[in-house]
């Protein structure tokens, strides 16, 4: 049964916890109750927002339309061998209770992938990654609804046209498409642990862990991503609001030659990623405060709200360090978190 509020706060509902309102707000707990609200007529006149946990939005102002916020729950093993699980999980699930699942049961392929916050519906979106790790290292398939022809569609992994940070949800099935579930495939046994990273690789070793197993990977990141990360209950943020750049060679030189120092690592075709949180602090941003808004004082890429910004405030110091950056690498930080 759809039940459709207006002039809903999402205060709550954002993990900068940005005060907007929604003119209108409705919670999608079946794909047949979304079937139903594409029927109605206040469906056609009205812009969509669809919401997940809120953890990778800015919002700049009030919503001026339907947001539509995914609640569809379910765990679900829809096939499973000796060696491999294929796991279906409702969007609405949270992403880190997923995970804790899986390690509870001894699946791997997610564990580099703890405490990251929001919906399993949204992780498709940017192909969430860390640690080495990417949703499309263990995605099967997404399930949803187009809701522009009111068709379910089935896609596979190569259809959803990952790349890093990115997905077919961000180019043409942006705003169109509802995830609905998505499909992991988990290891059972002979688990591919991913412990390249050095925060993780210092973590095992002070905890003297030589064959490490998933639950101790992920019990690794969690505490690196607690001893670094901001909780966004306790100080508002998304996360990472800039994405890595990735570079040609030639551009790599040229920094390199300039800044001896600059971190970098191989990426795909000749092409080199920079982190962009080493960028914004040798442009002296890192801690650095103004009113309401700051670059947080551990991670220079997580932008924070002290408690009474609005949105334009942390848009005006994220376009302040996109031009510091420009100005001194001649690099376009590009947002990874999404504007409305
Ligand atoms: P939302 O913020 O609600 O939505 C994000 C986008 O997805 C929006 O455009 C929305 O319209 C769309 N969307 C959401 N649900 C659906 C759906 N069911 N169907 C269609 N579209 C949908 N990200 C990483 O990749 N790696 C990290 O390590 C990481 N660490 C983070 C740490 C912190 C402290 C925070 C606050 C964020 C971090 N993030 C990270 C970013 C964020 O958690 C992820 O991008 C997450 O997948 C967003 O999920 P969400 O449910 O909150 O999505
Ligand atoms: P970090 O370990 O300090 O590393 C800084 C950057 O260098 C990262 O962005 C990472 O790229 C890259 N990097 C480090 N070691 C690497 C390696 N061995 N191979 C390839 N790239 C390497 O990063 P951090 O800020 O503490 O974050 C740790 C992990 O959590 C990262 O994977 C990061 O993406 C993820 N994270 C993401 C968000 C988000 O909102 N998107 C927020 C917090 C943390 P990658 O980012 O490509 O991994």
């Amino acid at each position: 049964m759809l039940h459709i509020e207006e002039n809903v706060s999402l205060a709550s509902l954002n993990t900068f916890g940005i005060e907007v309102k929604a003119k209108y707000f409705v919670s999608i707990y079946n794909e047949s109750d979304l079937l139903e609200l594409l029927k109605l007529p206040l469906w056609k006149s009205q812009p969509v927002l669809i919401l997940g946990g809120g953890s990778n939005i800015l919002f700049t102002r009030d919503f001026d339309g339907i947001v539509v916020q995914s609640c569809i729950k379910g765990l679900e093993i829809q096939e499973e061998n000796e060696s491999e699980v294929w796991l279906r999980a409702g969007a609405g699930e949270s992403w880190h209770g997923l995970v804790m699942h899986c390690v509870g049961k001894g699946w791997g392929g997610i564990e580099n992938l703890s405490l990251i916050p929001g919906t399993a519906g949204a992780a498709p979106i940017q192909n969430i990654g860390a640690y080495g790790v990417e949703l499309k290292d263990v995605l099967e398939s997404v399930d949803g609804v187009h809701l522009e022809q009111g068709t379910h569609l089935h896609l596979s992994a190569e259809e959803c046209q990952f790349g890093y940070r990115e997905s077919i949800f961000k180019h043409q099935l942006q705003k169109i498409f509802f995830i609905s579930s998505i499909t992991l495939r988990l290891t059972k046994k002979n688990h591919i642990l991913h412990t390249e990273y050095g925060a993780i690789h210092d973590v095992l070793e002070r905890r003297n862990i030589r064959t490490p197993g998933i639950r101790d990977v992920s019990d690794a990141v969690i505490s690196i991503r607690r001893s670094k990360l901001p909780d966004p209950a306790e100080l508002g943020n998304a996360g990472s609001f800039f994405k890595n750049p990735t570079v040609s060679d030639e551009v790599l030189e040229r920094l390199k030659r300039a800044h001896p120092a600059i971190p970098y690592y191989p990426f795909d075709n000749q092409q080199f990623k920079i982190a962009a949180g080493w960028l914004i602090e040798q442009c002296g941003w890192k801690g650095k405060r103004i009113g309401s808004v700051g670059v947080h004082v551990n991670q220079s890429l997580v932008l924070v709200n002290y408690g009474r910004a609005n949105g334009k405030e942390i848009l005006q110091l994220a376009n302040s360090i996109q031009r510091d950056v420009e100005q001194k690498f001649g690099i376009t930080l590009k947002m990874e978190v999404n504007i409305f």
